[in-house]
């Protein structure tokens, strides 16, 4: 063997990568038998490795070995059947495939000119999923806004605030004046990107939400009128479809309309909840989202594709660059600049960005639009059934609507009670799931949406819970 493998990788995919897939594909198999939550001690994972790197190179098999030996036990089987914990981190097969590609490319898509497919393939798979999700045509790339992958709805929310602040800033206001809304069960994505943005929390305004967790207008409307007077300059409304705790969905044509009223930018946090959409039944959610400034979900929650995969669109594009768009000489080319290509560079903080279009793409083509779809509403249905269920069993309350594949119950027996449930469920090792608390009251949150997810597994939840869960 040469001494210098490295500069010969084919030879290296060749000997070790089938080993390397069956590995992949054997954890896959028998992910549903382990804990879903991994039992290790803080500190253990690290414990069990070296503590220096190797001196000479090592082969694939001790790397497997070590994955088995230590990383196997230490990890949180997310792509587990058995997963309902926080939202799901959906994988497919597609998806990792599609990784080992980009990775293959290994191409750094600042530019145009640096990747021309990375940035075309981008553009089109998000037209793609925009057709999909029937969002509104202003965020399809043939006019001035379209899409772009992000890393994370994070990142998203905190690139659509930083434009909402350029374009106020621009306009004449001072920083401190600048205020923002959002209701109390938003995402803490908002009020970390305003931070990120230079502004304080307080900038931030939380708006009271109705009996089902929506945001209440008319609370909005009066609080932009009070900070109005005191001289304050609103700047920004996000709004949820789906937040995190209950899939709370705020009225989007409402908080639009006021946002258009005062000249607010108006951003919506599909994160979760976006790919329902995917449902033509189920589009109700993005009602009022023509009145949006930038909408995002995440294709790599619900929608198989894997960490990481935000999918950011934008009405108009030009608040972003102007925001973002920095030119030293180093990155000029006769591409930029000449109006016929996109620098994605301009839409995100940082510089460099990989290939991850690929992965959607792939994805996408694997699935179809029907498997998509069909993936989708069928979660959707099991939640369904799933909450019809508890909602008829006296021993569990749903004190909330379940309108897509988040269940939220409690049991009567009140917190105690719901919180030994929930301990007492992930000690059986066979599924994981979390809890919030909404005015107080603790719930417990059931997300049926993993990729492997089935009717018997979902039975097999139902079952563990009617087990646990002590009389009424
Ligand atoms: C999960 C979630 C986020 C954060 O998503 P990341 O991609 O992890 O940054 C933001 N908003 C909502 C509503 C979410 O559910």
């Amino acid at each position: 063997m040469s001494d210098m493998p490295w500069t010969d990788p084919a030879a290296e995919l060749r000997a070790d990568g089938p080993a390397v897939l069956e590995w992949a594909a054997r954890y896959l198999a028998e992910v549903g038998e382990r804990p879903v939550l991994s039992p290790v001690a803080p500190g253990w994972v690290r414990a069990q490795l070296p503590a220096h790197p190797p001196a000479a190179a090592e082969g694939w098999d001790a790397i497997l070995a070590d994955l088995d030996r230590v990383v196997v036990p230490g990890t949180a089987h997310w792509q587990s059947p058995g997963w309902y914990a926080y939202f799901q981190s959906n994988s497919s097969a597609a998806a990792v495939l599609a990784e080992a590609l980009i990775t293959t490319f290994g191409v750094q898509g600042m530019l145009w000119h640096t990747g021309p497919a990375c940035t075309e393939v981008e553009t089109l798979v998000l037209d793609w999923l925009a057709e999909l999700l029937d969002l509104p045509s202003a965020f399809r790339s043939d006019g001035p806004g379209g899409g772009v992958i992000q890393d994370s709805a994070s990142s998203s929310t905190l690139v659509a605030v930083l434009a909402a602040r350029d374009r106020a800033r621009r306009a004449g206001a001072r920083l401190d004046d600048l205020v923002a809304y959002t209701s109390i069960d938003a995402h803490s994505s908002v009020e970390k990107g305003l931070r990120v943005a230079g502004l304080l929390s307080e900038q931030l305004r939380p708006v009271p939400v109705d009996a089902d967790r929506a945001l209440r207008p008319v609370a909005l409307a009066s609080m932009v009128e009070e900070d109005l007077a005191a001289g304050k300059v609103p700047f920004l409304a996000v709004a949820t479809v789906g937040t995190t705790s209950t899939h709370g969905m705020d009225p989007l044509g409402a908080i639009g309309e006021l946002a258009r009223a005062h000249g607010m930018w108006f951003h919506v946090d599909a994160a979760h909840a976006g790919a329902a959409a995917l449902v033509p039944e189920l589009r109700w959610i993005h009602d009022g989202l023509d009145r949006a400034d930038s909408y995002v979900m995440d294709p790599h929650k619900w929608l198989f594709t894997a960490m990481d995969c935000s999918a950011l669109f934008v009405r108009d594009a030009a608040p972003l660059v102007d925001a973002l768009s920095i030119t030293p000489e180093y990155l000029r080319n006769t591409a930029s600049g000449s109006g016929e290509v996109v620098d994605y560079r301009d839409w995100q903080v940082p510089l460099g960005r990989r290939f991850r279009a690929l992965k959607l793409w792939a994805v996408i083509r694997r699935f179809g639009a029907e498997g998509l779809r069909t993936a989708v509403a069928g979660h959707v249905a099991l939640a369904q059934g799933l909450a019809a269920r508890l909602a008829d069993d006296p021993r569990f309350e749903l004190p909330l609507p379940t309108p897509l594949n988040l269940v939220c119950l409690a049991h009567v027996g009140g917190d105690e009670a719901t919180e030994a449930l929930l301990v007492a469920l992930n000690a059986t090792g066979r599924v994981a799931v979390s809890h919030t608390r909404i005015d107080g009251r603790y719930l417990l949150r059931l997300s049926i949406g993993q990729t492997r997810t089935t009717r018997e597994t979902v039975d097999e939840l139902w079952s563990l819970i009617d087990e646990h869960a002590p009389a009424a």
